[in-house]
């Protein structure tokens, strides 16, 4: 069966363009009584975004905390908070923030209509009623959340989405002033997510001219941002981060993102960060890619941090192993149908082991 894939209905793109939320959402407010629940990055408290948020009487903005990349058991306090708000649902979930925001106001929107906690969904095709309608506006870009159907959670098990035709955002809005000022570290990180995105899926044994397409443009982008210093690099990593999830969306991640779960499920390393700790150590299976990432490092002065295992013990590294090689379809990817044979427990073993 040849995958039938949904993708974001409306997008706005454009500096500037984040003042016609107040415009876009007023479309969804039909009764008196409608409003609107607004999930905010609380790295924009006291911040000029935050008087331009178009927030009315009757709103809601919940100013959401990603020290910690979300877990399914905040998921459901932010649900509840959203249910105690009104008698009535709310006519628009609005996410602004990076990855971690945006699959934040994602779960949110399903769980107000979904029954039962948000771990029950973790999986694919588990959610049965569509969701409230949801906004995503990136401030951070790389990870290409605001395309993807996940939503990723950390949950009681494991770190795995929600993954769903419903999870789609409805629309997005993307202005690259949002992004401007994102501290350098932060910015390399979160758009190395995008790179390795490109690489995993061009490289990959699931590639296909739709993915090939998207991903060759995409990597194109991430090379004038981090090799070329290219002028209007807001604009042009808003466009790779777009295109780098609308590549892996029909191909699959590989290696790098199988084993930065387990970095981040053991040690809550965060997803940018993690992705690029792994893809250093795997130059035996991506070569080109990891030469031109060691470069990009050189050239944004950015040392990554090393000797992260030496934190872990015995159980935890094994627990960090099987959470990677339970991911199949990552392997399969990568390595292929016989993926098992290569990819042994040991192997995985002896790549954290470097890391
Ligand atoms: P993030 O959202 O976790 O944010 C990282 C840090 O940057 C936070 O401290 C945040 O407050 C801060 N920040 C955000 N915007 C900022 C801005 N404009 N200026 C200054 N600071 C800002 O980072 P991310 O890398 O965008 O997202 C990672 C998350 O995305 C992980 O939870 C990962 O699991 C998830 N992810 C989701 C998908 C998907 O398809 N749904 C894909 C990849 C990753
Ligand atoms: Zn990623």
């Amino acid at each position: 069966m040849i995958k039938n894939f949904r993708t974001v209905p409306n997008i706005v793109f454009g500096k500037g363009c984040f003042y016609q939320l107040d415009n876009i959402i007023d479309k969804r407010r039909q009764y008196t009584d409608s409003w609107v629940a607004f999930l905010v990055d609380d790295v924009f408290v006291a911040t000029e975004l935050e008087s331009r948020i178009p927030q009315h009487d009757d709103d809601l903005l919940i100013w959401v905390n990603v020290d910690d990349e979300p877990k399914t058991t905040y998921v459901d306090r932010l649900t509840l908070e959203v249910h105690n708000h009104s008698r009535t649902l709310p006519c628009a979930v609005i996410g602004i923030g990076g990855g971690s925001t945006m699959d934040l106001a994602k779960a949110v929107s399903l769980m107000l209509t979904n029954s039962g906690c948000s771990h029950e969904y973790q999986g694919w095709d588990l959610i049965k009623n569509q969701g409230i309608y949801h906004i995503g506006i990136p401030t951070l870009s790389g990870t290409g959340a605001e395309v993807s159907r996940t939503t990723v959670l950390t949950g009681p098990e494991r770190k795995l989405g929600i993954n769903s035709d419903y999870t789609v955002f409805d629309q997005v809005i993307l202005d690259p002033n949002l992004i401007k000022d994102v501290p350098g570290l932060q910015r390399f990180y979160t758009g190395m997510d995008c790179y390795i995105h490109c690489i995993e899926s061009l490289q990959g044994t699931f590639i296909n001219t739709f993915s090939r397409a998207y991903g060759e443009k995409a990597l194109e982008l991430c090379r004038n941002v981090f090799l070329d210093d290219e002028p209007e690099s807001e604009e042009k990593l808003m466009m790779a981060s777009y295109f780098g999830g609308m590549s892996i969306a029909y191909s699959q991640v590989g290696a790098c993102h199988a084993l930065s779960y387990g970095l981040s499920y053991i040690l809550g390393t965060r997803h940018g960060v993690g992705c690029c700790i792994a893809f250093d150590y795997l130059e035996e299976f991506y070569p080109e890619g990891v030469k031109e990432f060691r470069e990009m490092m050189k050239r944004n002065y950015i040392n990554l941090p090393r000797n992260i295992i030496s934190r872990v013990n015995e159980e935890q590294l094994e627990k960090m192993i099987s959470v990677a090689l339970s991911l199949d379809p990552l392997w399969e990817n990568c390595l292929g149908k016989n993926w098992k044979e290569i990819m042994t427990r040991e192997k995985a073993r002896s790549l954290y082991l470097k890391m």
